[in-house]
């Protein structure tokens, strides 16, 4: 990984002037934010409104986990204002380039606008290998959140948190119109309390309070917001994919017992795993969007974090026995 960034850090040097592809050009009255994941872009582009202009570093459709820096994305974070990022493990080359470029613009990570809640692994989760405590060539940097689980976008709460705090930075970068940018910032990170009331009147009902997930399970903060009693296969976001059978006969007995209709699987799943638990609990499956990423034709429909959470407050309704 190192390695792939330090030759990235050296084409960069070459590529002066490109403009990253697949992205608007830059206006030059408008502050540049750029954003590691969907998530953060999400917020950036709230706060921003039309007075300044973001863009998404990870392609659309891409894993998040699994991403490398072009050379052209590079060049877009060293030139940008504001840099959004994680700040968890799955961004941890960020460090790297911050320490390689020139970066003149303030970067922020929205693993500090949060709590943060450790990573955890449940009765009856298989923990991955390769996640967690293996992490390949990396040393950890100062500052650098380890051992806390990274999903902090998924609590509504947290997302609204976020949105405020790019509001604020912009604001600061840009004092003549800063009230503009925290006022984008608030009716964005209203919108997002509102539905996390939702979430909060729904989950107020015990019987809706159980979830099983045939997949990974990167929704521990959403699920510490509602008083969640969850069960998945995997912990957080680990490469596993392949459960053990006493795995799927511990998920198939909980669905049974709870009396439960649906298995939950997350996006971008072959949900292999949801399947055959529900069909041996005799239940259905369902995805509950985790946002870490969209498809291309859903970035270019509009989807918003909003957009996708209010689809899992639908798709959890339906769902209601
Ligand atoms: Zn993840």
């Amino acid at each position: 990984m190192r390695r792939i960034i330090a030759l990235a850090l050296v084409c960069a040097c070459f590529l002066t002037g490109c403009a990253p592809a697949g992205r608007e050009p830059k206006d030059p009255e408008k502050l540049q934010v750029v954003a590691t994941i969907f998530p953060a872009y999400d917020f950036a582009r709230a706060a921003a409104g039309d007075l300044a202009q973001a863009a998404l570093l990870l392609p659309p459709g891409a894993e998040s986990h699994s991403y490398e820096p072009t050379p052209a994305d590079i060049l877009a974070v060293r030139d940008c204002d504001l840099f959004v990022y994680l700040g968890g493990e799955s961004d941890h080359w960020v460090e790297t380039i911050l320490d390689n470029i020139d970066f003149q613009g303030r970067a922020l990570r929205m693993v500090d606008c949060v709590d943060l809640l450790e990573e955890e692994t449940r009765e009856g989760m298989q923990e991955s290998p390769g996640h967690r405590h293996d992490h390949g060539d990396h040393d950890h940097g100062p500052g650098e959140v380890v051992g806390m689980d990274e999903h902090v976008w998924t609590a509504p709460r947290n997302a609204a948190a976020v949105t405020r705090a790019v509001g604020e930075a912009l604001a600061e970068l840009d004092g003549a119109r800063g009230e503009r940018y925290r006022a984008n910032a608030e009716a964005y990170a209203a919108r997002l309390e509102a539905l996390d009331g939702e979430f909060a009147a729904f989950f107020a009902e015990p019987e809706n309070r159980t979830m099983v997930f045939g997949d990974r399970f990167p929704l521990r903060y959403f699920a510490e917001a509602y008083g969640l009693d969850y069960y998945a296969a995997f912990p957080g976001c680990g490469a596993q994919t392949e459960p053990s059978a006493a795995t799927v006969a511990f998920l198939t007995e909980k669905v049974e017992a709870e009396g439960l209709d649906t298995v939950w699987y997350i996006e971008f799943s072959n949900h292999l795993v949801a399947d055959s638990i529900a069909e041996a609990a005799g239940a259905d499956t369902a995805l509950f969007h985790t946002c870490h990423n969209v498809a291309r034709a859903d970035l270019e429909a509009g989807a918003t974090y909003l957009s996708l959470m209010e689809g899992n407050l639908e798709a959890l309704r339906a769902r209601r026995r």
